[in-house]
């Protein structure tokens, strides 16, 4: 918007195919880090069912991100973690929203907030990207999202949605320091 070459919200420091293909690695490799975290988290709270869908979630981005380094064909150079350094990480999945009780329809939806933000910075990228190759390369990094996207869509749909009281505890976990 202001046009001044610094780049604004929204407006990722992306100005060759190589930095896309950088910045969408960063990405998709921090989306199968925080989905591992997550399942880790979950396994640690007994809560099979939910740290299996992160594994899975885990193994999805981990398989896209091979994908894009084999793609990539060469060294990537250049400004993996734009999106990083513009403080909004745009596929990942907060702690801060994990809950140890959380239902597998709670993962799921935090996932698919994650997974939607990578779909809106690509499909911005794919409307203002200076250069026409990045721009077509970030429509087709947006397809992806997307099929990810449609994916955790069925997946919610076999979940039901959590009952009111899912996150009273009868038996807290103590908290020691
Ligand atoms: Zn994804």
């Amino acid at each position: 918007m202001s046009g001044t070459g610094r780049a604004s919200e929204g407006t990722p420091a992306i100005a060759t195919v190589s930095d896309l293909y950088a910045e969408a690695l960063a990405l998709e490799t921090e989306a199968a880090e925080r989905y591992a975290d997550l399942a880790d988290q979950m396994e640690t709270h007994n809560n099979r069912e939910v740290a299996a869908l992160f594994r899975k979630l885990a193994e999805i981005e981990a398989r896209h991100a091979e994908a894009l380094r084999a793609r990539a064909g060469g060294p990537l150079s250049g400004a993996g973690g734009a999106a990083r350094q513009r403080g909004d990480r745009s596929e990942t999945a907060p702690f801060d929203d994990a809950h140890y009780l959380m239902t597998p329809a709670h993962a799921l939806r935090l996932a698919l907030a994650s997974e939607e933000r990578a779909e809106a910075f690509f499909r911005e990228l794919a409307d203002t990207g200076i250069d026409a190759e990045v721009r077509r390369l970030a429509q087709a990094f947006m397809a992806e999202e997307r099929e990810h996207i449609e994916l955790l869509r069925v997946w919610l749909s076999k979940y039901p949605a959590p009952p009111s009281g899912w996150a009273d505890d009868p038996d807290p976990p103590v908290i020691s320091e």
